[in-house]
């Protein structure tokens, strides 16, 4: 089958708990939860969702000090990394940095006082925790906002090169950057120009991109061209939706380019008149059955003979419309026949066993 590789931009590597982000670490995805953080009990549900559908790191934001104890037994719980989303206030920094805390994303440049950033990146340093400088269009700072007139991408970029400024004097390294817009075109330009000038990884993302299906295609769209050019070693799809549907849609533009493999990825024709059984019911119902599913593996499930055999045999497992029964391919090579009143639960079970099989062959 034709693949493509696409060539990474060479980053320097850092941890966020057990996830390494940079370097030749897979790109990783993360998303935010949308709970009241002082509502540990919420907050902890929607991390294990958000983990069990695939996240490698969850963000929380931690907007008082109240939150921040909240955030210490929320972090007890996780079974993934966290980063707490801290405005201004160092003493919430300096807090969840004792609480165990994996990322701080603050702005060195809006902590104030010197000594107060002095502080909180002592606090990283002694912790081992890894720092993200959050650039945002929305919140410029007012002296670039006047010099810009507008968000541009040298805009955004020099913003961020003042809180990296404020990093390297005080010789911090650990950190990465991210550069967001709700503008493709605006975002494009601000990381590429910034992927040039530090080594460190970037946190991709389109901000307030929008709902599920238009915030999902503007993102896929800007940070697919992004990472086809190798730039990006971590992800957010920010929608306004569920934090498990960012996570979704961040492993689904991994996966068209692929950068990553998790889950099943479906070949699914569009359907027409020709197809010998419902394609689309079909591919839904699996869908929601197999999202526990994290190996990854190609399924493909096509109406009718037309295109069926030739992509059911470049699929790992693949069934095609045929008549009277359907034809179902295992590793390229046709090994049965499948009726339609059976057939979800028959894909199921070959899928499982499939994986296992896998699996056990690994094992020994
Ligand atoms: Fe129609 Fe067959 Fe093409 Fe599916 S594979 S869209 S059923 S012609």
């Amino acid at each position: 089958m034709f693949s493509h590789q696409i060539p990474r931009r060479k980053s320097r590597q850092i941890r966020i708990g057990d996830v390494l982000v940079g370097g030749d670490a897979p790109i990783s995805v993360q998303t935010m939860t949308n709970t009241e953080t002082c509502d540990v009990a919420a907050t902890v549900a929607q991390v294990r969702q958000a983990a069990n559908a695939g996240a490698d790191i969850v963000r929380v934001s931690v907007p008082s000090l109240e939150a921040a104890d909240a955030f210490g037994e929320i972090k007890k719980q996780s079974p993934v990394p966290l980063v707490a989303d801290i405005h201004f206030d160092y003493r919430i920094a300096l807090r969840v940095a004792e609480l165990g805390v994996d990322c701080l994303r603050i702005n060195p440049g809006n902590i104030g006082r010197a000594e107060r950033v002095g502080e909180v990146v002592r606090a990283a340093r002694d912790h081992g925790i890894p720092i993200r400088i959050g650039v945002n269009a929305g919140s410029l700072e007012k002296d670039l906002q006047k010099k810009y007139r507008e968000p541009t991408p040298a805009a955004l970029v020099e913003s961020a090169l003042r809180h990296i400024d404020i990093l390297n004097r005080l010789d911090f390294q650990d950190f990465k950057v991210s550069l967001k817009a709700s503008e493709i075109f605006l975002t494009l330009e601000a990381y590429r120009l910034l992927a040039r000038q530090i080594e460190q990884p970037l946190h991709l993302g389109i901000t307030e991109a929008g709902g599920l299906r238009a915030g999902g295609i503007k993102s896929a769209i800007g940070l697919g061209m992004l990472l086809s050019q190798g730039i990006g070693d971590t992800l957010r799809v920010s929608l306004a939706a569920d934090p498990v549907e960012e996570v979704k849609v961040g492993f689904d533009i991994l996966k068209s380019l692929h950068l990553r493999n998790k889950g099943i990825n479906f070949i699914a024709c569009p359907t027409c008149s020709r197809q010998e059984f419902d394609v689309i019911k079909t591919v839904n119902v699996l869908e929601n059955r197999l999202e526990d599913v994290l190996a990854p593996l190609d399924v493909a499930v096509i109406g009718c003979v037309v295109n069926g055999p030739g992509e059911a045999r470049a699929a790992h497992i693949g069934v095609a419309g045929g008549s009277p029964n359907l034809l179902l391919y295992r590793d390229g090579k046709p090994v049965g026949k499948l009726k339609e009143a059976t057939l979800v639960d028959d894909l199921e079970q070959e899928i499982r066993a499939h994986i296992a099989a896998r699996q056990a062959a690994t094992e020994n």
